[in-house]
Order: C-alpha cells, then structure tokens, then sequence
C-alpha cells in the first residue's frame, strides 16, 4: 500500500486554531473573519485561517520592527547559524511539513518532500553561508587637494528593513524560505503573506524558526487574502515587498509600493514560457524533456514552458557515430503520438499515495480557470491531441493536455495557463524558432534542446528570457540567479542578487 499514512502531529496541527505568527507566537486574529483551507485532492475543508484585519497588521509590523533591530544587530555568524539550525529543523520535521504542504496543495507527497521541505533545506544553506560575506568597498576618491588633506571613502550594505514577503499558492513552502532566508540573512525582518489556499507550512515552519533562535519578530506570519497583502505593503512603517505571484497582481502590487512610498519591490512574476527543439533531438529525449518542463507539478511552475515549438520535418533519429540519420517523417506528429503514449500511462491520483504520478490542481478556482481555456482552444479550432477535460471525480482533477495550435496568436499560445497544458507549433527553421519563442511580452524561462552546442551557443544571446536552460527546464539552483524580463518581472533572486534586493548600499566619504 503506497498511501501515506497521516502523521497525528499533522492532524492535531490541523484542528489547532490558526491565525497570525507574532512576537515568536500563533496569535489568534482579533476579529471573526477566517478562511477556509480546503484540500484539493478530496473537496474536504481541512481548517480554518483567521484573517488579519487593521489592528493585526499593525501588530505585525510593529512587531518586525522591533525584531529588525534586535536581528538586525546580531553578528553574521549567529544569523547564519541560525538559518542552518532551521535548515536541520526542517529535515528534522521534514515528513510533517511535507503532508501538511501535501494536504493544502494537492502537491504530489514527494514533491513535497524533496521539493518544498528538501530543497528549502538546501536554499537555507546556501543562505547561510552568505552571512559573513556581505561586504561593501573601499574607494580612493579623486578629489584635488588643495592643502594637504586626504580623502578615503567606502561603502556600507545595510539591511533595508521591515520585509514584507508575498508568497504564491505553487510553492508555498520553498518560495517562503527563499524569502525569508534571504532578506533575514543580509539582517532584515520579515513579514510572510501565504496564499489564502496555502498558509499553513509557514505557519509551523515559523515556530521552527524560534526553535532555531531566531528572534521573536524577526519573523512574522499574517494570513488573509490580496487585502492583507495591500495593507502591508501601504503601512508607513514596511520598507520592502518581494513578491511572486501573477502579472496583473504583479502590476497591482508595484503600483501599489510605488505611490505609498517609494516602497522597494522586487517582483518574481508568471510569463508564458517557450521550450524550443532543435531537429537533432531524439524522440524519446525531446518527449522526456517535455514532460519535465510542462508537466511537472501540473504545470503550476512559473517557470514551466507552456509554448513548445519542434521543427516540422524531423526524423528525431538516434546518430550514429558522428552521422545523423533522418527518414522523412513528420517530426511533429511522431513526437506528439509518443508524448500522448507517454501521457496516456501516467498514474492519476491520490498525492498522498507515493504511486501517484499526476495529482490535482490546487484550487477549485484555478480547475475553472483551465477549463475556460480548454473551451477557447475548441472555439480556436486548436485540435486536443490528449485530454483538455476535468476528471470526473471529487477534488480539482484535470487531464494532463496536448494541443496542437494553429498559429503563434491563438490564446493558448499567448495566455499563461498555469496548469498542465502543453501548446505546440511547427518551425521550419531556427531563425524563425527564435522570432517566435520571443514573440511575448513575457521572458522568465525559455529551454533550447539540441545535442549541436554550437548552435545552442550561437542562439543563447537571441532568445529573450530571464533563464535559459539547455536540454533541461525548470530546475533551479540558490547559485544561480533567477528573475523575469520584459513583464515577468524586476529584479534576481537567488545567487548574490538578493544582496542588492534586501540591502542599501550607504557610502561614506572621510576627509583627514
Ligand atoms: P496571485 O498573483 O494571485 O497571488 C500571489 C500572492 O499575492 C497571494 O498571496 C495573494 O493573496 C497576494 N495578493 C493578491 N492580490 C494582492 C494585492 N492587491 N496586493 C498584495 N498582495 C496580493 O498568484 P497565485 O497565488 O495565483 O500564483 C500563481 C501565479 O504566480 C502564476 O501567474 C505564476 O506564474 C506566478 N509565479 C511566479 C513565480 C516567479 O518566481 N516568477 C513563482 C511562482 C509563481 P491571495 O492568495 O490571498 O489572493
């Protein structure tokens, strides 16, 4: 039997009264509003969040403001001993976090496990040991002197403050911990806002966090929907928003920082991502590639592509030696009857039975999203090669998706879905490959497969995206910086960008 059985430290978590993380502590909220939190997997309400209203909030922030100071003054070895304490706490309590991300989501259980609780251990980490690296410059300004004196000057990174962390429904837990671990590394506070579907791993990850030694008010969690989010980011008293989640909220949450006061923001946005494939690619690799860049995790990955682009005679054979071998037959239509083959196989169900290989969607509103554009590929003429329906079945299931577009404008292959549909197009060669994956206002990710690194190389600087992968997509690293272009977003997480994201840089001039 392959179903995971339910941790009692996960049911008695559940009927706990749920509501706001401050001062080091669950806070019931002050008024009566609450949200449902409903697993997708089944329709059953699983608990209930209390929202934050005015007086909350305020606490909240009042809170990370005393909790930046204390934090904020703390050695960068204690605050890098911290994250990795929590880093171990997370493995430690790592089965728990993974059914309750599991439970809310709808995520597959080992999704969640290596995923959401394994590699935010492994973010934590990687954060920690940037703790005694932040460092600033010294500069020899060339100022004439005209008696004598001397100037130096140098430059301080300084934590920027109170951080409000707006956190997707995709990946609650990783996305909370790239947030947090960054901005409480570099000396900030940090105020989590979940997804009204998914607050509750951050909710137990925060009493981790005490555990670990942070602070009380270093981090704080507050619940409830975009409202919440809005009030944080307007209070006078925030000095920070680093968002994921969707264009339009994206455009919302900017403006928002923008006229209450200048408010930094850094925003990790969706697109509509490309993966383009070079003639030479063998069937079997291009279908694997596939699935690993649209279908993973249903396709609620931001970075997953969701316009795929093969070319129109390809054989997709094997080489021999150094030569290749092509019999003329439609690439396009021998890949896409594999990847159905492929798709038709796949286990649907349970994310709690180890077995399954396709869950659900995590909402029931997200379901009706995608059902709307599986009716507008049938009112485009877009032929469904392989599911485009709902499972008739209780939580939010939807068939894993083909289609094969007509042109580059129908909606399927310009509007980001979300979800586990993959939309194909035919190329007849690379220049054109490349006009058409830049052609979207969006450019988080793109994927080039090939086995000729040579031309993958010559192609690199065409095609516009934040991330490039080459015959991989979607799999992200700490080291390596990520973020949007054109409307996917501004500015890098990850790597040493998230320095410049969660400091100010402070130059300091001495005249002697
Ligand atoms: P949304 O944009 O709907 O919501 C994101 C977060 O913002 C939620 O916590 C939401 O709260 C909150 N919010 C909603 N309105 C406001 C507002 N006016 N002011 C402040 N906060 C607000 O995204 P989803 O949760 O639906 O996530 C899916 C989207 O996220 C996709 O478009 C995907 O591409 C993108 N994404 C981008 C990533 C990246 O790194 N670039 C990574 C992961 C996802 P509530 O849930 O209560 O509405």
């Amino acid at each position: 039997m392959s179903q995971v059985t339910i941790l009692a430290s996960v049911e008695a978590f559940l009927r706990r009264p749920h509501g706001l993380f401050i001062d080091g502590q669950a806070t019931p909220v002050t008024n009566t509003d609450e949200l449902p939190v409903t697993n997708p997997a089944n329709g059953r309400v699983i608990a209930r969040v209390g929202v934050a209203n005015k007086a909350d909030i305020d606490a909240a922030v009042a809170s990370s403001r005393k909790g930046f100071k204390a934090w904020g003054q703390a050695t960068p070895a204690h605050r890098g001993a911290v994250l990795l304490k929590l880093a171990d706490l997370l493995e430690a309590n790592s089965e728990e976090l993974a059914q309750l991300e599991t439970l809310q989501s709808g995520k597959l259980i080992n999704i969640s496990r290596a995923f959401e609780v394994g590699q935010a251990a492994h973010f934590l980490r990687y954060y920690a040991g940037w703790a005694s690296k932040i460092t600033g410059q010294t500069i020899t300004p060339s100022i004439p002197s005209f008696n004598g004196e001397r100037y130096t000057a140098f430059t301080l990174r300084e934590p920027v403050g109170v951080v409000v962390g707006i956190v997707p429904w995709n990946f609650s837990t990783m996305i909370a911990i790239w947030k947090l671990a960054s901005a409480l590394v570099t000396g900030c506070s940090v105020i989590i806002k979940p997804s009204e579907f998914t607050p509750l791993t951050i909710l137990r990850i925060s009493e981790l966090a005490i555990e670990a030694g942070l602070p009380p008010g270093a981090l704080n969690v507050v619940c409830g929907d975009g409202a919440v989010g809005k009030a944080l980011i307007e209070h006078p008293d925030t000095d920070k928003v680093s968002f994921t989640g969707s264009v339009p909220t994206g455009l919302a949450v900017g403006s928002t920082a923008m006229q209450a006061k200048l408010t930094r923001a850094t925003l990790e946005l969706g697109g509509k991502n490309a993966a383009g494939f070079l003639r030479d690619v063998p069937v079997e690799k291009a279908v694997a590639g596939i699935i690993e860049a649209g279908f993973l995790h249903s396709g609620q990955i931001c970075a997953a592509a969701e316009r795929f682009y093969v070319h129109r005679s390809h054989s997709g054979q094997i080489c021999a030696a150094a030569e290749r071998f092509y019999v003329h037959r439609s690439q396009i239509d021998h890949l896409l009857e594999s990847l159905v083959t492929r798709l038709k196989a796949l286990k649907i169900g349970s994310p709690m039975d180890e077995a399954s290989e396709f869950g659900p969607v995590t909402n029931a509103q997200h379901q009706q999203k995608l059902s709307g554009y599986f009716a507008q590929a049938r009112a485009e003429n877009n032929t469904i090669l392989h599911g485009g329906r709902l499972l008739d079945q209780p939580g939010c299931y939807v068939e894993p998706t083909v289609i094969l577009a007509n042109s580059a404008t129908d909606t399927l292959m310009t509007q980001e879905t979300f979800g586990p549909v993959a939309t194909f197009l035919a190329y007849d060669d690379e220049d054109e490959l490349v006009s058409l994956m830049n052609d979207s206002p969006y450019g988080l990710s793109a994927s080039l497969w090939t086995n000729d690194l040579s031309k993958a190389l010559r192609m690199i600087p065409e095609i516009q995206a934040g991330t490039l992968w080459v015959n991989m997509h979607t799999l992200l690293d700490p080291a390596v910086p990520f973020g949007g272009i054109k409307a996917s977003g501004i500015g890098r997480e990850f790597g040493s960008a998230f320095i410049e994201d969660f400091t100010e840089l402070k130059s300091v001039m001495i005249r002697y």
